[in-house]
């Protein structure tokens, strides 16, 4: 029982959406209260849920879908962090690949009108921090192993990563 309560349950907006994953209990409350229907995504999703309690059974399907319209919250893009910047970086210079003596490097220097946003703000290891010193990473003859970007929207992010794992499930069948 306690087991089966582990599981989580994807939910898509009405209008299919992949929103979020909650627990089982919040997606029974959703599916009891009428606020969500079971989202049949084919025969990869067939897979159920069951949940015993001492006189029912209930089926809960792994996705269900809102049949109520999903109120956003606001969102904004956060303020660049270090934290941040090294998970988005994997932990790893973005010039030489090195994961020890991280820092962070302004690709653009601050003396040459270089910003705090995230697009020029990497990881850098502290030699290439050096190397590149007050200069361009051009001018240092280092170049950028990815574009930094922004955080997108964490619903996005779970969309473009449900998709992913769902691409994969079908193709290991
Ligand atoms: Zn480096």
């Amino acid at each position: 029982m306690t087991a089966v309560l582990n599981n989580t349950v994807t939910v898509f907006s009405k209008s299919y959406l992949p929103l979020s994953q909650v627990n089982i209990k919040r997606a029974i409350i959703l599916l009891v209260t009428g606020k969500a229907e079971a989202l049949d995504l084919g025969e990869s999703s067939a897979k159920t849920i069951q949940v015993h309690s001492p006189t029912m059974v209930l089926v809960v399907p792994q996705q269900i879908r809102l049949t109520i319209p999903h109120k956003e919250k606001a969102w904004r893009i956060p303020a660049v962090n270090r934290r941040e910047v090294l998970r988005r970086d994997k932990h790893t210079c973005q010039y030489c690949g090195s994961t020890r003596h991280l820092t962070l490097d302004h690709v653009i220097p601050v003396s040459k009108g270089g910003q705090d946003t995230w697009d020029n703000i990497v990881t850098a290891c502290e030699t290439c921090n050096n190397r590149k010193g007050n200069g361009t990473p051009e001018q240092a003859g280092l170049v950028l192993r990815t574009k930094p970007k922004a955080p997108v929207h964490p619903i996005v992010a779970f969309a473009a990563q449900f998709w992913r794992e769902h691409k994969k499930v079908q193709e290991e069948k």
